[in-house]
């Protein structure tokens, strides 16, 4: 006789799989000293103050003359020209300037006392043995960019939290800061479960026994970690064993914050992740309302975070993107971990509603809008190359060409 099936546990939205996990992840405390040159993906671990104003003085935009106004327009009647008293380059700073002149000046030199305005140098004409007639009336502030206009003194230039990126290096250099304080790299074990698993490398396409397949989670897992900033310790594959299982989740819990897995989080009688990890310490499966991804785990192995991933690699990477980053970025002090997301039409046709909340594969397409990849399978690495990004589409719903869908480009969260 069968025993009765347990009742299904309802499926929780990745909304509330998201607040929880958010809730665990307590931030790192410890900061780094690093040079400004290596900190492009870290997070800052203090506001960054200017002790300057950028730029630093007024100065050109443009290559001319340095005028006061009034003076262009007492002798603009006659056409006369003014001498050109003084030359600034940049870099070098001049000496106020002399009544009834102009001042020689190029982009990025200081605006000397008493200039009000540039005139570009298009717009002069060369008076020899005179001076320079200027042909446009200039306004009074014309070409000059504002000492402070860019950052003022005592600006908050980036706040603690700040995820950095090529520009904001640029900003912190620009205020002299040779070094940034940022919250040290999360540590991170990553291993893969599965006895079907085999590494590229080890055995050769044609001599694959039947039922192997390689590592692909590996790969990409690793890369998306240490795009994130993680240091991380790869421990291969872990064969489909209670012990070994709990061997290597022990052992990895000692010197890392996160332990990552990928396969085994179902309940089948080979996924040895669930017991292992309860006998160590304890952990929460979920069954998430998304589509593809829905297992995933959550628990504590000692001090360690424990993740795990399931096996399906789009579903691995899905989940990744949506839960495993917001958490890595949460533990770094980040606070905005939410990825972007955009209204954007789709020129395609979903007609199989799904009850759960899907994330689509699609690509943006030359006329502005989005196209399906016809694989939507959860084993199909392919469509997580062919894509630029994820539609979010609620549960329940279709897609006919030209509804406006939400769109999670890859661009913003791949890092
Ligand atoms: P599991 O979650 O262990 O039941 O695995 C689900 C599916 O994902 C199975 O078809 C596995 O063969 C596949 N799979 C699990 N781990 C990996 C991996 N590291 N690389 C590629 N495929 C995997
Ligand atoms: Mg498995």
């Amino acid at each position: 006789m069968n025993a009765p099936r347990p009742p299904q546990k309802p499926l929780k939205s990745l909304n509330n799989a998201l607040a929880e996990l958010l809730e665990f992840a307590q931030a790192l405390s410890e900061v780094e000293t690093v040079s400004t040159f290596d900190t492009d993906g870290r997070v800052l671990a203090q506001d960054l103050v200017s002790a300057l104003h950028v730029p630093p003085q007024d100065n050109s935009s443009m290559d001319g003359y340095a005028v006061r106004c009034a003076d262009v327009m007492e002798v603009q009647a006659t056409g006369a020209a003014l001498p050109v008293s003084q030359r600034i380059a940049a870099g070098t700073s001049g000496v106020p300037l002399a009544p009834m002149s102009v001042a020689r000046i190029f982009t990025g030199a200081p605006i000397p006392v008493g200039a009000d305005a540039v005139v570009m140098q298009e717009d002069c004409v060369d008076v020899p043995n005179v001076g320079v007639q200027v042909k446009v009336a200039p306004a009074p502030g014309q070409w000059i960019r504002r000492a402070g206009e860019d950052v003022a003194l005592g600006a908050v230039v980036l706040p603690q939290g700040a995820l950095l990126t090529p520009a904001s290096l640029g900003l912190a250099a620009s205020i002299g800061l040779p070094f940034l304080p940022v919250v040290r790299r999360p540590k991170v074990a990553l291993f893969s479960t599965g006895d079907e698993l085999v590494m590229p490398g080890d055995v050769a396409p044609e001599h694959m026994r039947p039922g192997a397949i390689y590592n692909s989670n590996r790969f990409f897992l690793r890369a998306l970690l240490m795009r994130l900033g993680c240091e991380v310790t790869d421990l291969g594959i872990v064969p489909d064993q209670f012990e070994a299982t709990v061997d290597a989740l022990h052992n990895a819990a000692r010197s890392h914050d996160l332990i990552l897995t990928s396969g085994g989080v179902s309940v089948g009688e080979e996924d040895h992740i669930k017991p292992a990890v309860q006998s160590l310490g304890r952990l929460d499966l979920w069954q998430i309302a998304i589509k593809p991804g829905k297992p995933f785990a959550y628990g504590r192995v000692g001090e360690a975070h424990f993740i795990g991933l399931p096996g399906n690699p789009v579903s691995s990477f899905v989940t990744f993107l949506l839960l495993v980053r917001p958490f890595l970025l949460k533990l770094q002090g980040v606070t905005d971990t939410a990825p972007e997301s955009v209204a954007i039409r789709a020129d395609f046709t979903w007609a199989r509603a799904d009850k759960r909340r899907e994330f689509l594969r699609v690509r943006r397409n030359a006329a502005g809008g989005l196209d399906l990849f016809d694989n939507q399978s959860s084993g199909v690495l392919t469509s997580a190359v062919w894509a630029d990004g994820l539609v979010d589409n609620p549960p329940g719903q279709t897609i006919n060409p030209g509804d406006v869908v939400q769109f999670i480009p890859l661009s913003g969260v791949l890092g």
